[in-house]
């Protein structure tokens, strides 16, 4: 009996051993599966992550480089910009003679051949973050902008009435610098320039270098005799008001004795060279407006409604259309 007792309790502990060796056996293959199940529910979930990555930063570079390109775009807008306005800005050295502003092709000014130099707002290069926008285009538009449309060697029948019709059209006054011996030969085209509100200027009577810059006396000469046949055709009118043939440039002399005998001169910052070939092209006529209109709040623009300059009229409902568009009103001078 006591044997039997002492065989039970024996069996008892060593079931209990077992038991908790078995369920020790258990909790360690739980714990290990547990942890490989994290490790791969980790790694498949990273492998995930990599696979949603990836069309994403596709995207975002996409994204990125449409913006590039529109930056790209809107940047060689800029650039056609500043081409525009440092090709524009003229100066009166440049023009500073008549054979360099009035007769001559354009070579000084006319920069639009060569290629400029990138301007400071060019695109730094895209890299993985992509560049930071251009800075804005800081040209201020002028304020107080006037335009004086001036038309020299006129009138004439072949030329005058076609721009008086557009002037009228488009509600805008210019200035004519009559020549006297045109003006003797189409006196109501004076008188219709006067009738409309527009200003009328001297440009000399005869219009002839070789006398008028043979002296100053000369000079002097024409322009009273100018002004007498104005004066007999439209009566009153600015009679101080005078342009140099060729311009007053590198004539100092002549600006003293014009200035002596009363006379104010006016020249001009811009044009659109239809004197400068014999018969421009209106595309060439716009070109030449376009390189040479530059920011300028005040601009005085040579044109010339003589006899030959039949595309002048053509080209000029976009200059004034342009003009319009940027602000400026018009004046007579
Ligand atoms: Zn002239």
């Amino acid at each position: 009996m006591r044997k039997n007792r002492l065989n039970k309790g024996k069996y008892r502990k060593r079931n209990k051993f077992i038991i908790i060796v078995g369920m020790f056996i258990v909790c360690i293959l739980f714990v290990g599966v547990g942890i490989k199940f994290t490790q791969r529910a980790k790694a498949s979930s990273e492998a995930e992550n990599n696979f949603k990555v990836q069309p994403i930063s596709t995207d975002k570079n996409k994204i990125q480089n449409n913006t590039t390109n529109d930056q790209a775009k809107n940047n060689e807008k800029n650039t056609d910009n500043i081409k525009n306005v440092s090709s524009n800005s003229i100066d009166n050295t440049s023009s500073s003679d008549k054979n360099n502003a009035v007769n001559s092709t354009p070579s000084s000014n006319n920069s639009g051949n060569s290629e400029p130099s990138p301007p400071n707002n060019t695109m730094p290069p895209s890299g993985e973050n992509g560049g930071s926008p251009p800075p804005p285009n800081n040209v201020e538009p002028p304020k107080n902008k006037v335009a004086y449309l001036t038309f020299d060697d006129g009138p004439s029948t072949t030329v005058t009435p076609e721009i008086l019709d557009i002037l009228k059209e488009e509600n805008v006054h210019a200035t004519f610098f009559v020549i006297g011996s045109y003006a003797e030969k189409n006196p109501d085209l004076l008188r219709r320039e006067k009738a409309e509100g527009h200003s009328i200027g001297n440009h000399t009577y005869s219009h002839n270098y070789n006398y008028i810059y043979a002296s100053t006396d000369n000079f002097i000469n024409d322009l009273k005799k100018c002004d007498n046949v104005i004066t007999s055709i439209v009566g009153d009118y600015d009679r101080s008001l005078i342009r140099f043939p060729g311009g007053s440039f590198n004539r100092q002399a002549y600006k003293q004795a014009a200035e002596a005998a009363g006379y104010r001169y006016v020249d001009w910052n811009c044009l659109n060279g239809d004197a400068e070939v014999s018969l421009a092209s209106v595309d060439r006529l716009l070109l030449r407006f376009n390189q040479t209109f530059g920011n300028q709040d005040k601009l005085i623009i040579l044109m010339h409604d003589a006899p030959a300059k039949k595309t002048t009229p053509k080209a000029l409902p976009q200059i004034i259309q342009i003009l319009k568009s940027k602000g400026y009103t018009f004046k007579g001078l």
